[in-house]
């Protein structure tokens, strides 16, 4: 386990973004379902490069954010979810981390 003082370290180094981040990445309609979508995610986890979920739409997805560096890069293993393309479900991951988890 990580101790609070190491991810406070670790946290420094993280790209911080917001709704407007995912707004512009994805566009409003993604957002919207994205946003749906967010409260289907149970097992929200983040490492030191990524923030991770599954989302259950229809099929069970895993969406990553990857929140160090710039730009904002993620990645989806749903038909839709080319590395960089800003899915819905990716967008769900990114709204349920600043919603707290
Ligand atoms: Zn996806």
């Amino acid at each position: 386990m990580m101790t609070a003082r190491g991810r406070s370290r670790w946290w420094q180094r993280l790209q911080v973004f917001g709704e407007d981040d995912l707004l512009a990445l994805a566009g409003r309609e993604r957002l919207e379902r994205g946003r749906v979508l967010a409260g289907t995610i149970d097992d929200l986890y983040e490492d030191e490069w990524s923030i991770c979920g599954t989302v259950h739409d229809g099929k069970a997805y895993l969406a990553m954010v990857h929140h160090v560096g710039s730009p904002l890069s993620c990645e989806c293993d749903c038909p839709d979810g080319a590395p960089g393309r800003w899915c819905e479900h990716v967008v769900a991951v990114g709204l349920c981390y600043l919603e707290g988890g």
